[in-house]
């Protein structure tokens, strides 16, 4: 009797959720959320965003893209009972086509069974509109931040309400490819202190072609926290004889990335002190390696994200005290003695105001971590101590340095290290294929 009971009832709330995702769908015409905002001729078409607008509306919202993995992803098996996720994607005025185009290819190339639902963040958009819209599209839920809070907290806000034990971050110019999920939330069901993120493949920001990233990258980072892609180390890369396994990453990207929820949780979500953009991925990073966890990159993951040469929205603090306020709390809570090297690449950042990092200082005692001098040796050797650098002296000829350590002649280089101009770029790169 009373499994009759729960069956029925089972049976009503299904049919209920069907008859209510149908009403959904039918209340939401792509025509008329995409007409609500339009390039009038003789509009700049890079104004607003930062990439060619007319291009992106052109395009549609469920075009086709070219498989970019490797042809042995293809052929790999994966848990038939899986978990399902959260996606979680924060925007702030974004363009409507890309962010459509980022939820519908959600919703086409993922089997449906592992969307538990997508959360969008709208973080203080100019536009409540593009809230309310997206919020009749099935599975997805819309938040609206009564004020800008920057995609830490935002993404912090969405985490909160997720109702998946997975959290999938997304950005909101993305376009995921065939099986993305699979592989990621397979790894991380295997071991929940996995943190994993794709391929992040490359959507031109001037003709939104889609084109394929080098699968022999990772991230890295130099002594200024800027984020930039470097070759996978040569030992690692020959050690590879499948191309289809993870690759092991000192930092990721930050915009796109899968994590179990609880983990999250417990490695204390994010700084939520850290303003609008920039420096949560590393620290992140640090505290996902330093706190018994692992980062890795997978090949058979595709997910193309528009990147941009400039920021196409502003900062209330302005962007380089923000990058600076966010960088300086990751490497004051998280860097030890090597956040000396931090100041010496950037020496704009000694004096200005970054909070208290009290609470982070306790969550990290807490945790148990280990030093960074443990990151340094253990997970990223290749990034060398300046001190180690100044042993070696460099005769500089023009924009070019002659590299010696001791009797050794390492050849003629771009000068860099002590003394030698960097470029400060705040936008994260992109890994196009070479
Ligand atoms: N974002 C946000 N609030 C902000 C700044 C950014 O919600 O104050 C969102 C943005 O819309 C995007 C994501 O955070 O979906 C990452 O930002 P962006 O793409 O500008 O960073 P990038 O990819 O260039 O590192
Ligand atoms: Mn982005």
């Amino acid at each position: 009797m009373i499994t009759h009971v729960s069956k029925k009832e089972m049976f009503h709330s299904f049919a209920f959720q069907m008859i209510f995702q149908l009403l959904k769908w039918l209340t939401f015409t792509n025509k008329a959320y995409l007409a609500g905002k339009q390039l009038k001729p003789g509009d700049d078409p890079y104004r607003e965003h930062a990439f060619n607008l007319q291009e992106s509306d052109r395009l549609g919202s469920e075009r086709a893209i070219r498989d970019t993995r490797h042809y042995r992803c293809a052929s790999l098996n994966y848990d038939t009972d899986l978990p399902s996720t959260s996606i979680i994607i924060t925007f702030h005025n974004e363009a409507r086509s890309t962010l459509l185009r980022t939820i519908k290819s959600v919703l086409m190339r993922s089997p449906p069974s592992l969307i538990q639902e997508i959360i969008l963040i709208d973080d203080f958009s100019s536009d409540p509109e593009d809230c309310q819209l997206l919020s009749q599209i099935p599975k997805v839920h819309c938040l609206r931040n009564g004020r800008r809070e920057g995609l830490i907290r935002s993404r912090v806000r969405g985490a909160n309400t997720a109702t998946a034990s997975i959290l999938t971050f997304l950005d909101s110019h993305c376009e995921v490819n065939t099986d993305w999920l699979q592989p990621m939330i397979q790894r991380v069901k295997e071991d929940h202190t996995r943190v994993v993120s794709p391929i992040i493949d490359v959507i031109s920001l001037d003709n939104f072609a889609y084109l394929a990233a080098s699968a022999d990258l990772r991230g890295g980072f130099d002594w200024s926290l800027h984020f930039k892609w470097e070759q996978i180390p040569i030992e690692q890369k020959m050690a590879r004889s499948d191309p289809t396994q993870p690759i092991r990453t000192p930092v990721i990207a930050g915009g796109i990335f899968v994590m179990d929820k609880s983990w999250f949780n417990h490695l204390g979500q994010y700084d939520t002190h850290m303003d609008i953009w920039g420096g949560e991925n590393f620290e992140l990073s640090f505290r996902v390696w330093m706190c018994g966890g692992s980062l890795e990159i997978l090949p058979c993951s595709r997910v193309g994200h528009v990147f941009r040469k400039r920021h196409p929205y502003d900062f209330p603090e302005g962007n380089a005290l923000t990058y600076i306020k966010n960088t300086r709390r990751a490497a004051e809570v998280w860097m030890d003695e090597y956040k000396q090297y931090y100041y010496s690449a950037r020496p704009s950042a000694q004096g200005k105001a970054f909070g208290s990092i009290t609470d982070r200082l306790t969550l990290r005692r807490k945790l148990n971590c280990k030093p960074f001098r443990w990151y340094m040796e253990n997970v990223y050797p290749e990034l060398r101590v300046p001190e180690q650098e100044a042993v070696s002296s460099v005769l500089k000829q023009g924009g070019s340095c002659l590299e010696t350590r001791g009797i050794d002649i390492l050849g003629l280089a771009e000068c860099r290290g002590i003394g030698a101009s960097r470029p400060q770029s705040q936008v994260r790169d992109q890994a196009l294929k070479v």
